[in-house]
């Protein structure tokens, strides 16, 4: 008669779908989630999970702030040194000969000597920020390889007159470097496709400028929409998913016209020349 009283007891009170999650088990450390992230994470609706998480960081009085831009400003680096070794490369490769041989090599290098160390800061700067809801939003948003391909940064490489500006599609591809996951990003002032559609090298003053601008850009307004993309994959009174926002290809952005794709091998004409490649 066993089966009959089970039968009647499931048919009365039927046992819900099996779920990893537990609204019952107690915390055992601060930084575990509670019954309201649980409940969203189990709903689905990844916006508003992100943005609870951001409020509860936001009202965390030891705040990591400093951390987290110092992990943004680290991805700049990197992206940046990945960028000029990616033209040193190049340069060997079209001019294996050319006299700035030995030079060129030590500077290679050099960068990935630089690589190394901002990579291990990068991770011991993701450690600081630990298991609480900071690093859960991180995880779930970097779980995509893709998730700098955000519509707040394509718009951002766009109006740079980055990559993103022309639709050659460099920033969508830099998700493909699997051995450095860190590089991949958008463009930095040296990016080589960036550099060919400018037609000159930067000046040392004008380098400096925009480094300089590195260091103040925290206080604009933009920057907070440019954390808030890069961390949390949100943007600000917009309700999608934070995967919905991704620009999956090299779309163009903005209202500029145009079918410039410079990667292409017979735009290199200027590059042709290796005695005037070695100076800067
Ligand atoms: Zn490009
Ligand atoms: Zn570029
Ligand atoms: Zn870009
Ligand atoms: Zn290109």
């Amino acid at each position: 008669m066993n089966w009959l009283f089970s039968w009647i007891h499931d048919f009365l009170w039927p046992p819900g779908p099996w779920s990893p999650y537990s609204k019952t088990r107690p915390k055992i450390h601060f930084s575990e989630k509670d019954e309201t992230e649980t409940r969203l994470e189990e709903s689905g609706d990844l916006n508003a999970l992100q943005r609870l998480r951001y409020q509860k960081y936001r009202g965390e009085t030891n705040s990591c702030e400093k951390t987290m831009r110092a992990l943004l400003s680290i991805e700049e680096l990197i992206r940046l040194a990945s960028q000029q070794e990616d033209c040193i490369n190049e340069l060997l490769r079209q001019c294996p000969d050319g006299s700035f041989r030995d030079e060129a090599i030590a500077v290679v290098k050099e960068t990935r000597r630089l690589l190394w160390n901002l990579t291990r800061l990068w991770w011991l700067h993701r450690n600081v920020l630990g298991e609480g809801v900071v690093g859960r939003a991180l995880d779930l948003w970097r779980s995509n390889s893709m998730w700098y391909m955000h519509e707040v940064l394509v718009e951002d490489c766009a109006r740079k007159d980055g990559c993103c500006s022309r639709g050659c599609g460099c920033c969508a591809k830099r998700h493909q470097t699997f051995t450095r996951p860190l590089t991949a990003g958008h463009c930095s002032i040296g990016c080589r496709c960036c550099i060919r559609w400018r037609g000159f090298d930067l000046n040392r003053e004008e380098e400096n400028e925009i480094y300089k601008e590195f260091q103040t850009r925290e206080r604009l307004p933009f920057y907070d929409q440019i954390e808030l993309a890069s961390i949390w994959g949100l943007r600000l009174n917009c309700h999608k998913s934070p995967f919905d926002l991704i620009k999956p290809g090299c779309e163009l952005v903005g209202q500029k016209d145009s079918g410039h794709k410079l990667c292409s091998p017979d735009t290199t004409d200027n590059w042709d020349d290796c005695s005037s490649a070695t100076e800067s």
